[in-house]
């Protein structure tokens, strides 16, 4: 575990940091105002959900809306499977969190805080129950946590947003959007827990600190979720714009392993080559251009032995699972998708498989309700690119390439 900014001080793994240390290591936190929307639009902080929309912007938006007391939905559901850094930030950092709801609050004239936090992540929970314990009464009394339903989509804004008003963690199509109409039918403010730490930072010491954090072009720092064939697995935090052959080597200790390939960002992320990867600056302009994203931060890396195809359909089986099922691209698409990508995987492809699951692919996105077969069918698309020849190997020849790597060893 390595810290620079959001984990500098006390070890993560050491467990909450208590409010004292805190206040003592940081100072005390600045008034929020029209200053600080104004300092998050010239940080270029965006949101590290996934979405990375500019938080600057979304924030003014929920501040300039009519519609009653707007509400600050702090979002802790994390509901990537091979995520960790949301659950590490909140139960090492839990004031760095409330201290950019408190900002946020503040910001967009809330009168309500919700913790959204995924329901498995119970240590999560109560590192916030405790923290949120330490602050100012009428803090704790706008504020309270709420159980996420632990599935993938509950932490789409919608989703949670619906959750909270009827019990139903579904996303629904837009409009309106969260900041429009949300919670109770109020503009609310869906914000990451990571995205708020970082706006705890930068109201303290300020959008040029923050810059100036990032390599190159790039602002700030990211947390990452390093796992698969790295010496170092765990969250790791790295300056913005770093190589990820750099944050693997520095950050997670180096390879294990020969790697084949690397999942960046998460189930809704894509495969990059390790030829590719090991140059790629994780700046999000670069990462866009190359059809790439950070996503969630999630960095797994593949070693040469395992099969990108098997971990392809496994992933795509889990997405399928994990679908709301109440869209037509959904109900009908994924899973046959999911299940020819399983036959070739297990080397019993039918003849159109591979040719049905490029085409099927193309014809899922921006279909759904919401983002879920786009990051699907993005995330298989990344796959035949990566593995072209393992694809044919499975569909024509029923083999595995890398299986017969690990059996040549
Ligand atoms: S696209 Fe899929 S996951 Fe998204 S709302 Fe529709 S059924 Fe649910």
């Amino acid at each position: 575990m390595t810290g620079i900014s959001l984990l500098a001080g006390p070890d993560p793994l050491s467990g909450m940091e208590a409010a004292t240390s805190h206040r003592t290591r940081l100072g005390a936190l600045p008034v929020a105002g029209p200053r600080l929307i104004e300092a998050l639009e010239r940080s270029d902080l965006r949101g590290r959900g996934g979405a990375a929309f500019p938080v600057g912007r979304k924030w003014r938006a929920v501040a300039g809306r009519r519609g009653g007391a707007p509400v600050v939905l702090v979002n802790g559901a994390e509901g990537e499977p091979l995520s960790r850094k949301d659950r590490v930030l909140m139960e090492a950092r839990p004031h760095l969190v409330l201290d950019g709801a408190a900002l946020a609050a503040a910001a967009v004239g809330a009168g309500e805080v919700l913790l959204y936090v995924g329901s498995d992540h119970g240590a999560a929970a109560g590192a916030l129950r405790r923290a949120l314990a330490d602050r100012p009464e009428a803090e704790r009394r706008r504020t309270r946590v709420v159980a996420a339903p632990a599935r993938y989509v509950a932490g789409e804004e919608t989703a949670a947003v619906r959750f909270v008003n009827d019990g139903v963690a579904l996303p629904t199509s837009a409009p309106p959007r969260p900041f429009e109409r949300g919670v109770a039918g109020r503009p609310t403010l869906v914000q990451n827990v990571e995205s708020l730490a970082h706006v705890a930072m930068i109201g303290r010491f300020g959008d040029g600190w923050f810059r100036d954090l990032g390599r190159g072009a790039s602002s700030g720092t990211a947390l990452l979720t390093l796992c698969g064939a790295v010496h170092r697995p765990g969250v790791h935090e790295v300056a913005q714009g770093t190589a990820l052959g750099e944050a693997i080597d520095t950050a997670g200790g180096g390879l294990t392993d020969a790697s084949s390939a690397v999942l960046l960002g998460g189930y809704f992320g894509s495969w990059v080559t390790a030829a590719e990867a090991w140059s790629l600056p994780l700046d999000a302009a670069t990462l866009r251009d190359r059809g790439h994203t950070l996503g969630c931060g999630v960095v797994a890396v593949l070693p040469e032995h395992r099969c990108g195809v098997v971990e392809t359909a496994r992933i795509l089986s889990y997405l399928a699972d994990q679908s709301a099922r109440q869209c037509g691209p959904c109900v009908f698409g994924l899973g046959a998708i999911a299940a020819a990508v399983g036959r070739i995987a297990s080397g019993g492809a039918e003849a159109a498989d591979l040719e049905r699951i490029r085409r099927w692919s193309g014809e899922l996105s921006g279909r759904g309700a919401c983002h879920h077969p786009d990051g699907a069918a993005g995330m298989l698309l990344s796959a035949l690119g990566a593995f072209p020849e393992e694809f044919r190997h499975h569909h024509e020849l029923g083999r595995c390439s890398a299986t017969a790597l690990r059996e040549a060893a």
